[in-house]
């Protein structure tokens, strides 16, 4: 099985105005397949000159060019077309995903990839319909609104979910006609460079879709700076949105937050425990936990806690780590060895706090390699405590009790996050009051990690602001312009 980027037929230059090209840096840096530690490619880096040139052609395409004249229509159907490629080649950019994010080939190439597929044709299909309106106030004048997309927008995007997460910002944007410039996480870069090419053989013009991977600090600093960009989009860390917050300041630029989580999960005493253990573990351990919206607290309803503990225990002494490529295995390699050293971390504090380990807690290796860690489940954890509070961003699942349902719901909003919550109850009531008071921007009922891309995602307090996918989207992407027609 092939796993080099020679073997992977892989193209590692920037991609800007239709074209791989080679960065004028020179530079280059490696990326590292974490299940085994080998370098799967050397990409390309960008710099200063590199961003000015992407940019320049973003704003050439938006601005003139076929990609401006296009109608909307014939915008959605070159979306779709890369929807209809994009599925067609799930397995493709699923095996390349798993080799330079760890993540199970059964989740890249039968969940990501297809959802991937899902928002374009999604947005493919909306591409004409965000409607202005009229305002019926006077006699003398015809008042009306349009919206217009907002220019050249920037999408700074993290590791977890490379391609998916970034789709989520490209889709909309140009489906509005905006052009985009991504700058993928530097751990797994490939799979943005292998979608502009499939782009460009959609129909999409040079230029409206530009790749330019390299360190956060210097190329994602200087996007969120540039003058030439009217919007960022980014999703990552709150610390780093709080430093793209301060440097697009200075050009008043439009942004839109998508920032991390420490997402209750509730279980009420009246829920179906089976449902809610599976709900549990699918929610901490997809993804490996490295996931904004992870189920990383679950509060368990005391009268209940030992019967639903021992099935969650059992449940997660069964998920042990495989190799990614295997189909059958559902915990992969965290994205790096630093990735795992920071779980590390958090486990040795958890237990230092006084937490009690009850599945999981170590390191572990697939066929003597890899970043790979058990799924590892904390009980009797204490809202103080460090694992209660800061997103580990790993397979570990903190657990807390609580009483009451006015008691689940301060602790479920007890952080700085508010990503998004979960409620399992049998009493529908119950569910949607605790679900109305839990301060988040999503919250499943007795479900875990489903995703529509028509229904809106983002952050209530410190996970951000502005929404991604469905309507909401459109409106992010776009900005209102009043008319006012003279009738005298
Ligand atoms: P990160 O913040 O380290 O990096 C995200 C992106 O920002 C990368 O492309 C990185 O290179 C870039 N970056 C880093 N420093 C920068 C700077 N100073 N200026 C501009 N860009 C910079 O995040 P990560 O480690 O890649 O991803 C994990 C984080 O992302 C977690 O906190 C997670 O919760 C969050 N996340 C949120 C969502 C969501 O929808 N809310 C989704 C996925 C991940």
């Amino acid at each position: 099985m092939s796993t080099t980027a020679a073997d992977l037929a892989l193209k590692t230059d920037l991609f800007i105005d239709g074209q791989f090209v080679p960065s004028e840096t020179g530079k280059r840096f490696a990326t590292v397949n974490p299940a085994t530690g080998e370098t799967l490619a050397e990409v390309a880096e960008a710099g200063q000159a590199d961003l000015d040139r992407a940019v320049a052609g973003a704003r050439k395409a938006f601005e003139s060019g076929p990609w401006a004249a296009m109608k909307p229509r014939q915008r959605g159907r070159i979306l779709t077309r890369a929807a209809e490629l994009l599925l067609s080649r799930a397995d493709a950019f699923g095996r390349v995903e798993t080799l330079d994010n760890g993540k199970p080939i059964f989740e890249s190439a039968k969940i990501d990839m297809p959802a991937a597929a899902e928002c374009l044709a999604y947005f493919g299909e909306s591409a004409d319909k965000l409607y202005g309106d009229t305002h019926p106030g006077r006699t003398d004048a015809f008042l009306m609104t349009i919206r217009e997309p907002v220019g050249v927008v920037g999408a700074i995007t993290p590791w977890n979910f490379p391609l998916l997460q970034a789709m989520w910002k490209i889709a909309p944007a140009l489906a509005l006609g905006n052009a985009v410039v991504l700058k993928p996480a530097s751990v797994t870069p490939l799979t943005a460079l292998m979608f502009g090419e499939l782009l460009a053989e959609a129909g999409l013009p040079p230029g409206a879709f530009q790749v330019v991977p390299g360190p956060g600090p210097v190329v994602g600093k200087a996007m969120a700076e540039h003058p030439g960009i009217d919007k960022i989009s980014f999703t990552g860390e709150t610390e780093t949105g709080k430093a793209i917050l301060r440097a697009a300041a200075g050009t008043v630029k439009r942004v839109s937050m998508e920032l991390g989580g420490k997402s209750p999960n509730i279980v009420f005493a009246d829920a179906d425990l089976d449902a809610a253990a599976k709900g549990a573990i699918n929610a901490i351990f997809y993804g490996k936990g490295e996931l904004c919206s992870a189920g990383s607290r679950l509060l368990v309803q005391e009268s209940i806690h030992d019967a639903l503990m021992e099935k969650v225990v059992e449940r997660a002494k069964k998920m042990t780590p495989g190799d990614p490529l295997d189909p059958k295995t559902r915990l992969g390699a965290l994205v790096s060895e630093k990735q795992r050293d920071t779980v590390a971390g958090y486990v040795a504090k958890g237990e230092s706090e006084g937490a009690r380990l009850v599945a999981g807690g170590k390191r572990a290796a697939v066929n003597g390699k890899g970043a790979f860690f058990e799924a590892t489940v904390f009980d009797g954890v204490r809202p103080e405590m460090t694992i209660a509070r800061e997103e580990i961003f790993g397979p570990v699942l903190a657990t807390l009790t609580f009483q009451d349902e006015n008691d689940a719901v301060s602790i479920g909003n007890s952080t700085i996050y508010g990503l998004a919550a979960a409620v399992w109850s049998r009493d529908v009531k119950k569910a949607i009051r605790a679900a109305k008071a839990l301060k988040a921007g999503t919250v499943w009922i007795n479900a875990y990690n489903l995703y529509d891309p028509g229904l809106p995602f983002g952050g209530y307090k410190e996970s951000g602001f502005g929404r991604e996918r469905g309507h909401y989207a459109l409106e992010e992407y776009s900005q209102v312009k009043s008319i006012w027609v003279d009738l005298t």
